[in-house]
């Protein structure tokens, strides 16, 4: 049994067929009457109501522009209506859904079952695309609120370390002759942490930005030029490094920056997770149909497999940062950007042997 609070508006001009429904459902549901648009406007101004019954052909108004009316009109915007035709009325209810009718029946064959079926269903409906639209507001605020408490957070930060860095390399560089062993070291770590944490931020920065450049530019990128940018970036990284990179590499559409951040961000983990051997990169492409995939190979220390979940995860770190620094966003950096691309990342990896990181990128 329905519970007897659920308020139905039933716009209808026809005594006869008021009465109908009346007998039909009038006492499963607390119904309310109105003969025209008119008059049905005026109550939904005064009450409140879970539902309307209409009928599509009023003395003052159609039953579409009743809709029209009804979702402009403050706070009756979330009524689910459905609509009641007369025989031969397909096309009259197609245009009724189309103007946001939850459902239509016709007045021909109604019964109880049919019409408690449709009002239970459209009030079902409704309710469930006002939550659904209510969490995406909530989302999309707590989004924006997040993005900006990371950009705010960050600059914020980034003046007392930038203090802390300068006068604690100042510190080493004129005091070091007058502290022990034990201080010395002391002040290394500071400095370190100081590097360490303000590379985090700079990481958090790109990481944070790259959801609001929505409007970042893309063209035709070479990238044999990214390589050859990124091996410049990484001039002292890769000083000890082997790096062969196939030539000539493909051109691909999407946003040079991001691209070599990507790969500078491969290249550069290539080298620091190496091993005992001296690092040995590669950097081979596979032409499909629709795509280029870019191999960044490794010969370093590898990742296990039950562990390369994690790495593209935010700050999914295998190791500690006194073995091998670093913040854990580079990787969640990369996949974002391959996202952007509409691409692909994914790593196959033997512990111990090397690591290859493929990237998959539309042509
Ligand atoms: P970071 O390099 O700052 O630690 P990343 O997000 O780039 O962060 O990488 C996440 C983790 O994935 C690393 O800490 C490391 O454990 C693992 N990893 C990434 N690249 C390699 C690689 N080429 N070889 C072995 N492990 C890797």
């Amino acid at each position: 049994m329905n519970p007897p609070n659920v308020r139905i508006l039933l716009i209808d001009d026809d005594r006869v067929d008021r009465r109908a429904v009346r007998r039909l459902i009038g006492e499963r549901y607390d119904i309310t009457e109105a003969e025209n648009a008119r008059t049905a406007f005026e109550l939904l101004s005064r009450e409140a109501f879970d539902c309307v019954l209409l009928d599509y052909r009023l003395p003052d108004a159609t039953g579409v522009e009743v809709l029209d009316q009804l979702a402009t009109s403050n706070g009756a915007s979330s009524l689910p209506v459905v609509m009641l035709t007369g025989s031969g009325g397909e096309q009259i209810a197609v245009n009724a859904m189309k103007s946001g009718a939850a459902d239509y029946l016709s007045k021909d064959t109604l019964d109880a079952y049919l019409l408690e079926h449709a009002i239970e269903y459209a009030i079902y409906r409704k309710t469930t695309e006002d939550q659904l639209a209510r969490y995406t507001t909530d989302l999309e605020r707590a989004n924006s609120e997040m993005k900006q408490f990371v950009h705010t957070v960050s600059h914020d930060l980034k003046e007392p370390l930038w203090s802390i860095r300068l006068f604690a390399r100042r510190l080493r560089e004129k005091y070091r002759s007058h502290l022990d062993a034990e201080g010395s070291t002391q002040l290394d770590f500071i400095v370190d942490s100081a590097e360490t944490m303000s590379q985090l931020i700079t990481d958090l920065l790109a990481y944070a930005r790259l959801d609001d450049d929505s409007t970042l530019p893309t063209g035709k990128v070479d990238l044999s030029v990214v390589f050859e940018r990124v091996q410049r970036n990484l001039t002292g990284v890769l000083e000890d490094v082997d790096l062969d990179v196939e030539e000539p590499l493909p051109i691909v559409p999407g946003n040079e920056s991001l691209l070599m951040l990507l790969f500078q961000n491969l290249v550069s983990n290539g080298a620091k997770f190496r091993g005992e051997r001296r690092p040995h990169l590669e950097v081979t492409t596979e032409e499909e149909e629709k795509s280029w995939v870019i191999h960044v190979r490794d010969n370093g220390i590898g990742i296990p497999k039950e562990a390369q979940y994690k790495i593209f995860q935010l700050f999914g770190r295998l190791h500690s940062s006194d073995i091998y620094p670093g913040t854990g966003l580079g990787l969640s950096l990369c996949k974002k950007i391959v996202n952007r691309h509409k691409g692909e990342i994914w790593v196959e990896s033997v512990p111990g042997a090397g690591s290859t990181f493929s990237v998959r990128l539309p042509r």
